[in-house]
């Protein structure tokens, strides 16, 4: 058994609870005890520990795309044209190099889980790899080298969008890379994804977007989840246009047509959900999906502000993700839901830190298929993240202002410690295993062949 001692805990209230003693054993919390001096054999944590964070929304290889897309005038169209250069470079081997250091800096930056929203499945042209699941497999491998636990969510991609006279379009070069052919082929890879399963992986189910499969195989999807009873999420109204294509082709818009084919339920989880109708929302909301807002990668594609509050208020839960990796802060991604709803309301307090801390710690990781992490609770996995405040951002912090600081004035740099499953991964601020700076240069350098 292992025994930390925390300064503080926040252990799911409105405040944090000080002089916290957490015991841990076989990777689990075993004992939960506030207002105990720190005893001599206990790894002493000093500032305020919060349960891991779940980051429910990645795709691992835009981290290339960071500092390079942010020039000219554009729109998330003109980006994805350039994040398709970056998908044309990557194998397995190249994969697993970069997936290992950006899921290390997840781990520094006290994410202790992360969704991985996978589609770039073959080899160039469509072709399988021999291992028909060989970029799963690295990015497991990845996830496992960094520490951190991997829901792969293995998406289905088979078209390369709607067209204007209302149809399917065959995937271009790259997106040949993303399709299986058909949903039953999708179904078949899926269900042999399930072999990566192990106490720190495990497989969900993704329906790309509306743009990328139709009706008939966006079933198939939901009922392969239903059967494996895990998670499935999607891409949904982040763009106008898609909305248009979708509403053309079908007489409805993506909320409604998820719908209509039985994706929506308290396993799913709609990503983005930017440009909804308030029909949308009531269904997204009496269904109790969830709802994944990637703030900084929206910010950053200029897709717009979704209605956060009127999502959870209708019934939804909120969860966050990096999405593009634009940066990777969960403290960011949190506190940017209740500022950009400030901004598009004019009103302050949508979202309190309690609400947003648990949008980035058990609601996260009950959308990726993990109810028994997210908590600093007994029973519970034994994932930790403790935050300094004695940093220039987080100096000043009180019993009283705790969570608040934490949420709108924390950075990923302010984590010092991070456990997963019971075992150290972080601490004093480094990876106790990657040199994540050395490894991303180099990883990124190498697929961006930009010396
Ligand atoms: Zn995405």
């Amino acid at each position: 058994m292992s025994s930390y001692w925390c300064q503080w805990a926040w252990l799911g209230g409105d405040t944090a609870t000080a002089d916290v003693l957490l015991q841990t054993s076989g990777g689990l919390i075993v004992g939960v005890l506030p207002g105990v001096a720190c005893p001599a054999d206990a790894v002493r944590l000093t500032g305020v520990t919060l349960p891991g964070l779940a980051n429910a929304h990645s795709h691992a290889f835009h981290r290339v795309l960071r500092g390079r897309t942010q020039v000219g005038v554009g729109s998330f169209w003109t980006w994805r044209e350039q994040m398709y250069l970056a998908a044309a470079r990557l194998d397995p081997d190249s994969y697993h190099r970069l997936a290992r250091a950006v899921y290390g800096e997840m781990a520094m930056a006290g994410i202790t889980c992360v969704g991985e929203f996978h589609y770039l499945h073959h080899g160039p042209g469509g072709t399988p790899y021999d291992e028909l699941n060989a970029m799963g497999e690295a990015l497991a491998a990845a996830a496992a080298d960094a520490g951190i636990r991997l829901t792969l969510l293995d998406a289905c991609y088979l078209h390369g969008g709607i067209s204007a006279d209302r149809r399917h379009v065959p995937p271009n070069e790259v997106q040949q890379r993303f399709s299986d052919g058909d949903a039953l082929s999708w179904a078949t890879r899926a269900t042999s994804s399930l072999a990566l399963e192990s106490p720190m992986c495990r497989v969900g189910a993704a329906v790309h977007s509306v743009r990328a499969v139709d009706p008939a195989s966006m079933q198939v999807v939901a009922t392969w989840a239903e059967a494996h009873d895990a998670p499935v999420h999607a891409h949904v109204s982040e763009q106008q246009v898609e909305n248009e294509r979708c509403v053309d082709a079908y007489g409805l818009t993506p909320v409604a047509l998820l719908a209509e084919r039985g994706v929506l339920s308290p396993r799913f989880t709609a990503v983005h959900a930017t440009h909804l109708s308030g029909i949308d929302i009531e269904l997204l909301g009496t269904a109790h999906c969830t709802i994944c807002m990637c703030p900084t990668t929206e910010r950053d594609l200029a897709d717009g502000i979704g209605p956060a509050m009127a999502l959870r208020d209708m019934g939804a839960r909120l969860s966050l993700g990096s999405d593009s990796h634009a940066v990777i802060d969960l403290f960011e991604e949190a506190r940017a839901l209740e500022l950009d709803e400030r901004l598009g309301s004019l009103v302050r307090g949508s979202h309190d830190a309690p609400s947003l801390l648990r949008a980035a710690t058990v609601d996260g990781h009950a959308s990726l298929g993990w109810p028994d992490a997210g908590a600093i609770s007994v029973g519970s996995l034994a994932d930790l993240v403790t935050v300094r405040l004695d940093s220039v951002r987080t100096a000043g912090a009180t019993d009283a202002s705790m969570l608040e600081t934490m949420v709108f004035a924390a950075s990923a740099a302010d984590v010092h410690h991070v456990v997963v499953d019971g075992r150290v991964v972080v601490s004093d601020g480094a990876h106790r295993s990657i040199d994540v700076a050395h490894e991303l240069h180099e990883a990124i350098l190498d697929v961006m062949s930009d010396r």
